[in-house]
Parts: structure tokens; C-alpha cells; sequence
């Protein structure tokens, strides 16, 4: 008996002193599934592909991923969850046929143990998602470490797109009704209602229905631009208030419910004269207003997300296609 545990622990030994090599050259499935097999609905939705590395903790062939040679600057960020994990100043090209960068973002950047008992496993600290493994000593950079990474674990943002909230404005109508239908489309993380475009600072809702401080009511939409941008949006807009009304919006008339795109730069006022030009062609009479962004001024908390604390519906606004 003790021969055959003596036996078992000598080739358990011997298993540890060569298992595998420092790289998986072979596609792998890993044993281990900690809380990444938990579906969450705000990760992002995965692929066979993707699943089988982030999830399963499979390995990619080598020199097959799309960042491996990729030499843009900027940000990659995880597949599934979008934090920010490296960037492409750390990057650099080992060789070894995997994108390898000898830094990661801190504190974005998990390290386990591998199951094999040899490597150390890197995982996304937001999702716990697969990323690879990390190797040091080998001399390769100053900093004599190997992030070895997954190319189905990352996506890639330039810099423009890294601060992933930008803002949007628009007026048409009553806003309560504009917020309602903008709050629940995809990319948008959050909305309030203001006011904008006139010359009195600090309006109540009480000043601005008078039509004297020459505000128009505002949403401001707060959205990523990862995931959505200005020219959906835009389009949006146009699809829920009708843009043929002057100064108006079904029972509500008065200059503070004008048809308003307000634009950050030249980029957006493009964008929406652009749209507005499709709708004239298709027929449409429009009467919205592209202005310049002036500042906005949040209205009172009671105007905030009215429909959803009321569980009621708009009256003045509705959704038709016009796209
Ligand atoms: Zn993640």
C-alpha cells in the first residue's frame, strides 16, 4: 500500500516537473469555473469562440489572434464587461504569437494560480473573465514581465473613445416625454431633463413655461460611446417627437417646446444636418433648430424621470420610423 501511494506521489511529482510548456500552443479547455459561467445581464454578449476563452478558459492558436501584430494607440478593454485592462504603451510584440504587454492598468488585472500548478493565471478583476497568463524573468522589457493575453478577450478603443460617457442634448416638446423614450435605449447610461438655449440662468419650470426666458425644455443624454453614438441618437430623436411641429409638440405650444438639436462640434452639427436633410427629402417639413450647446440647467427633481415615478405613458410623444 505505502509502495503504491510512493508510486502515485513520484508520478504526481514527475506530472507537475513537466507539465505544460510555458506557452499553450494547443487550444485548451481549463478545469477550473469560478463565477464567469454566471450569466450577467450587463456583461456583453459572447460568442462560441469568445466563450470558449473567457469563460472556459481556453487558449487561442497562436498568431491567429486580430491584436496580436495590432500596433494602434490606445486601449484594450475586456471583451465581456469593458474595463479598461491595458494599454497600448505597455504593448510589445514577444514573438510569442499572443498580444504581450509587460504592464496592465492597475488594478485591472487579477493573478491566480493556474490549475496546471505552474503558471499564473490573468484574469479581467471587474468579470473575473479569462485573459491569459502572465510570465516574468524573461528579460524581454525593463520590467521583465509577460502579460500573454487572449486576442477573443479584448476589444481595442482609440483614444478618443476612451472616456466611454459623452453627452448629447435635445429638445422636442415636453420632456418628460423625450426622456421616457431615451432613458431605456441601448447605450445610453443615463438621461435628465433642463433647460437650455435661453438667457436666463437658473430657470424654474414655473419661468420657462412662460416662454419669456427663451429656454427650450432639454433632455441631456449621458451615453457610451462604445456602444452607441451622436448619429443613432439624432436618429432617435427624430423618430419619437414629431419635427414638423414650430414651436410646438401636440397639446403644447409655446417657443420653450421648439424642435432643437443641440450640437457639442462641428462633427454633430454635420450629423444632424445630414439627418435633417434625409427627412426633407423623404418629404418631411422639418422645423427642428440645430444650435451650438449652451449651458444646460437641470430641472427640479420632480420633472426627473416623470412617466417611470408616475407608471404612466407620454401623451405628446410617441415612436414612429421615419429612417
Ligand atoms: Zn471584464
Amino acid at each position: 500500500m505505502l509502495l503504491v501511494v510512493a508510486v502515485a506521489v513520484a508520478a504526481a511529482i514527475w506530472y507537475v516537473g513537466i507539465s505544460p510548456p510555458a506557452e499553450d500552443r494547443f487550444l485548451s479547455s481549463g478545469v477550473e469555473k469560478m463565477k464567469n459561467d454566471e450569466t450577467d445581464k450587463n456583461f456583453n454578449e459572447l460568442t462560441p469562440e469568445e466563450k470558449a476563452i473567457i469563460v472556459d478558459k481556453g487558449t487561442e492558436l497562436s498568431f491567429t489572434g486580430k491584436y496580436d501584430k495590432h500596433k494602434e494607440t490606445g486601449t484594450y478593454i475586456c471583451k465581456r464587461c469593458d474595463a479598461k485592462l491595458f494599454e497600448s504603451s505597455d504593448k510589445y510584440q514577444s514573438g510569442c504569437g499572443w498580444p504581450s504587454f509587460d504592464d496592465a492598468i492597475e488594478g485591472t488585472v487579477k493573478r491566480l494560480p493556474d490549475p496546471d500548478g505552474r503558471r499564473t493565471e490573468i484574469l479581467c478583476a471587474n468579470c473575473d473573465g479569462h485573459l491569459g497568463h502572465v510570465f516574468t524573468g524573461e528579460e524581454h522589457t525593463p520590467k521583465n514581465t509577460r502579460y500573454c493575453v487572449n486576442s477573443l478577450s479584448l476589444n481595442f478603443i482609440k483614444p478618443q473613445q476612451t472616456e466611454n460617457k459623452q453627452k448629447a442634448y435635445f429638445a422636442g416638446g415636453c420632456f418628460w416625454g423625450v426622456e421616457h423614450f431615451f432613458q431605456k435605449a441601448d447605450g445610453v447610461i443615463s438621461t435628465q431633463v433642463g433647460y437650455m438655449g435661453g438667457h436666463k440662468a437658473d430657470p424654474t419650470y414655473e419661468e420657462v413655461c412662460t416662454g419669456k426666458t427663451g429656454h427650450a425644455e432639454t433632455m441631456e443624454v449621458i451615453y457610451n460611446p462604445a456602444k452607441t453614438d451622436f448619429e443613432t441618437l439624432t436618429k432617435l430623436f427624430f423618430e419619437i417627437h414629431d419635427p414638423e411641429q414650430v414651436n410646438r409638440q401636440g397639446p403644447d405650444v409655446g417657443t420653450q417646446y421648439r424642435s432643437v438639436v443641440f450640437y457639442a462640434d462641428n462633427s454633430e452639427k454635420e450629423i444632424a444636418a445630414k439627418l435633417i436633410e434625409t427627412l426633407k427629402q423623404k418629404g418631411y417639413k422639418v422645423a427642428t433648430k440645430i444650435a451650438k450647446a449652451d449651458k444646460f440647467y437641470p430641472a427640479e427633481d420632480n420633472h426627473q424621470q416623470y412617466y417611470e415615478k408616475k407608471k404612466t405613458l407620454p401623451y405628446c410623444h410617441a415612436y414612429k420610423k421615419r429612417f
